[in-house]
């Protein structure tokens, strides 16, 4: 496994596999590694050539987010993709990136407009900004991205259908710890009563998850139960939980088709995502 922090370097190298006719898969993320990206490296695994990218991407926090704070640790995060067979890491500094100056952005309607994009403003354009740097950079075959961040994969196969970029996006399932919690880098802002307290976010989206299973199909009904079982934590504070259409991020009342119940709570001061999808056939 090569660890490399020039875009030459990525290109150089994604040159040479693609004259021996290897096909590639790529895992973009932010480090700070855990069961659920290894997820998806395990699913690029598919693929000839597994890259991975490790990157802060400044452009995604607001002002007041958790940049500098964003946990970092490169070794691990080295020995965690050597295990799972990653060819190449990608871990490039914000100037390799952005350079001095920088003028351009990709940026999307609708679906930013809703969920975490109302509490995020300028997230989702950092997002698409970057993903779209990272797929000219490595030129993948297929990319990974994993259903916790269900907006973001709504996004980026949006960006990718909408400026054809010549790639196949595919959504992982979210990993969970043993007693439900959703793996996040950011579960490590937690304390251990903090900890012990978020995980009401997956008993409410397995309370709604069981409520759509058994045939309710009004929206309203879902989001209060959900909302009425998290503020019975007293540490828990509701940004939102939504129930939307999966493709267009768009809020339903009718639970029907293909539906995506987002929700976002602040446990102290972190900021906590868990969502469920339902599929009627
Ligand atoms: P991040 O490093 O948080 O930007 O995440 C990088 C990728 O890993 C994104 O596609 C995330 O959706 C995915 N990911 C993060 N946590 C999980 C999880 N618990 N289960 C599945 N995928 C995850």
């Amino acid at each position: 496994m090569r660890i490399v922090e020039t875009i030459e370097e990525v290109r150089a190298q994604i040159a040479e596999w693609r004259k021996e006719g290897r096909t590639i898969g790529f895992v973009p993320t932010m480090g700070y590694l855990h069961e659920g990206h290894m997820s998806l490296i395990d699913a690029a695994g598919e693929n000839d050539r597994v890259v991975v990218s490790i990157f802060v991407n400044p452009m995604q926090f607001g002002p007041n987010e958790d940049l500098a704070s964003y946990p970092r640790d490169l070794e691990h995060d080295a020995g965690m993709c050597e295990e799972h067979g990653v060819d190449l890491i990608f871990y490039p500094t914000p100037e390799e990136m952005y350079g001095d100056t920088f003028y351009s952005y990709v940026d999307m309607n609708v679906l930013t407009q809703e969920l975490c994009g109302l509490s995020r403003p300028v997230h989702f354009r950092g997002v698409c900004t970057v993903v779209a740097k990272l797929f000219n950079i490595v030129t993948p075959d297929k990319a990974y991205f994993g259903q916790k961040d269900a907006q973001q994969l709504a996004i980026i196969k949006r960006m990718v259908k909408d400026l054809n970029m010549p790639l196949t996006v595919i959504g992982c399932p979210i990993i969970r710890e043993a007693d439900g919690l959703a793996k996040s880098s950011r579960n490590t802002y937690l304390s251990p009563e903090e900890r012990k307290a978020a995980l009401v976010l997956s008993r409410s989206v397995f309370l709604g998850k069981k409520m759509v299973e058994e045939g309710e199909r009004d929206a309203k009904k879902v989001i209060s139960a959900m909302k009425e079982e998290i503020e019975r934590e007293p540490l828990a504070r509701i940004d939102y939980v939504k129930v939307v259409d999966l493709d267009t991020m768009q809020q339903v009342e009718r639970i029907e088709g293909d539906i995506l119940t987002a929700i976002a709570v602040f446990i102290g001061k972190t900021r906590l995502i868990d969502n469920f999808i339902y599929n009627e056939k």
